[in-house]
């Protein structure tokens, strides 16, 4: 077998899934394979550039083993609830399993529709499949919980989107699972408690197995999303990352980072920072990733009530408990993360972050430069450079003074230079991917991924990736139009 699928969520009930075979692309073209993602997967790196891999990979073909099915969801988009939303341009291929023995999915990404695509044409643009690829493999350089792209391909098709006619494309993704907040609503939402137990054991023996053997096993479950939650947005903050699109559905209860969209990593540092054009209230600002966090928690605690206890007031108390572990499983990481980025000591005063941050909010200091020559000052540089990035110079020379009082800068060095990336996958530089990619020219698509596999390191030949865009290349929005 060319990839050793072993599947599971296949053999579930019917009702979790649509059996549904990938479209037919008429001239599928490989743009790039994560050799080091096939290896870790057991597949086949050659066979997977051959032209029956790049037929499986377009949907052409069904390696043997696959049990393509689209899987159900519901979702609160935008804080509506839509009873039925599931994979309306996405098809499950099977799982795999690495050496280690865990489980991944293998998802075909713009596949064509599905019983869930609604009026879409299950189709993907090949934009979203470049912005996806090149995003989620930084953020997993990053070191934050990801789904992974394991190929992309352009389909020899074009796509009507707001822009006009563009290619299309398909990317292979890799999850540890798919299985949403969304999920667990969509049953919710039919009342089907057995299904709902079925989805929550899956969920507990396959990504969270301590919770089967705790006295509440569906509490411990809820209490594990929550605390993936929390450090996963604290992470994504400390980044500077802001995901677009926090819908309940776009909320893997893995704690991976899924369904990059409208994403971005800011330049100018503003909390109340949006990409998404459709976001014009600001609900997923960079600002308030941790409170919608929490509301989505909440969603999915109260899908999971009828399993915490017949007595609805004792299911409610169980829910609320383990929804209050979010508040300081977050605030705990946010502080360890950004006294990391700065070089404070376990004493510094927390209200210092606050103090930084509003003075990087002042004057919409490039977040990603100003940690980056604030670790180059800790390591002995002079601060011109660093003070180069203010227009206005006293607000900073005073933050710099109490920044020097309060940081052993040089004992705190390794932790700075371990949470201060050189490299983000800045937007303008995607959208110059991007637009490359329309015209078939994939060399800065491909040159982006190979810096963005080293975002700690130092490397010459990537200087220009680090700067902030031109005026003329400042990328305001990135669109919902996938
Ligand atoms: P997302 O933007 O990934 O959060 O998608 C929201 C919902 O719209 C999901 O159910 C998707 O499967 C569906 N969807 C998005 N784009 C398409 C498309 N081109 N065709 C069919 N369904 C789509
Ligand atoms: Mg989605």
């Amino acid at each position: 077998m060319e990839i050793p699928f072993n599947n599971t969520y296949a053999q579930l009930p019917e009702r979790f899934f649509a059996k549904q075979v990938p479209a037919q692309v008429p001239e599928p073209k490989l743009i790039r394979i994560n050799h080091a993602l096939a290896s870790r997967l057991s597949i086949d790196s050659d066979w997977l550039e051959s032209a029956d891999g790049i037929a499986v990979l377009a949907g052409n073909a069904l390696a043997a083993g696959s049990e393509p099915i689209s899987q159900a969801y519901a979702g609160h988009q935008f804080g509506g609830f839509v009873p039925q939303l599931g994979d309306g341009r996405a098809i499950l291929l099977g799982e795999v399993l690495d050496a280690q023995g865990a489980r991944f999915d293998l998802q075909l990404k713009g596949s064509g529709q599905t019983p869930f695509s609604r009026r879409g044409d299950g189709k993907s643009a090949l934009g979203p499949v470049i912005r996806e690829y090149i995003v989620s493999e930084a953020m997993f350089a990053l070191g934050v919980p990801t789904t992974r792209a394991l190929a992309a391909v352009a389909t020899g098709e074009t796509v009507l989107r707001q822009e006009g006619m563009v290619g299309g494309g398909i990317l292979t993704r890799v999850a540890a699972s798919h299985i949403r907040v969304g999920t667990f609503q969509y049953f919710h939402a039919l009342k089907d408690v057995e299904a709902l137990r079925i989805l929550a054991d899956h969920v507990i023996a396959r990504h969270y197995p301590h919770a089967s053997s705790e006295q509440h096993p569906y509490q411990a479950l809820l209490k594990a999303v929550v605390a993936a939650q929390a450090d996963l947005i604290a992470h994504w903050m400390s980044l500077g990352f802001i995901h677009g699109v926090m819908n309940t559905d776009n909320t893997a209860v893995s704690g991976e980072t899924i369904d990059y969209g409208p994403c971005a990593f800011m330049d100018a540092f503003h909390p109340q920072c949006v990409f998404s054009s459709i976001d014009t209230k600001g609900r997923y600002a960079w600002g308030n990733q941790a409170s919608i966090a929490f509301w989505n928690l909440t969603r999915l605690a109260e899908t999971l009530l009828p399993l915490l206890s017949e007595d609805p007031g004792i299911a409610d108390e169980m829910g609320k408990a383990a929804l209050a572990d979010f508040t300081d499983r977050f605030s705990d990481q946010y502080i360890a993360r950004f006294r990391a980025k700065l070089g404070l000591p376990p004493e510094a005063p927390v209200e210092f972050i606050q103090e930084t941050l509003q003075l990087l909010a002042a004057q919409e200091i490039d977040f990603t430069l100003f940690f980056r020559h604030l670790t180059r000052v800790a390591a002995g540089d002079e601060s011109a450079r660093l003070a180069a990035l203010f227009a206005r110079p006293e607000p900073f020379a005073e933050w710099l003074s109490q920044w020097q009082r309060l940081a052993a800068p040089t004992k705190h060095l390794a932790a700075m230079r371990a949470s201060n990336p050189i490299l983000i996958a800045r937007n303008h530089r995607v959208e110059e991917a991007i637009q490359s990619a329309y015209r078939e020219d994939y060399a800065p698509f491909n040159r982006l991924i190979a810096a963005l596999a080293k975002p700690y390191e130092e490397n010459a030949e990537y200087t220009d990736l680090e700067a902030t865009p031109r005026p003329d290349e400042v990328v305001h929005q990135t669109f919902c139009g996938t």
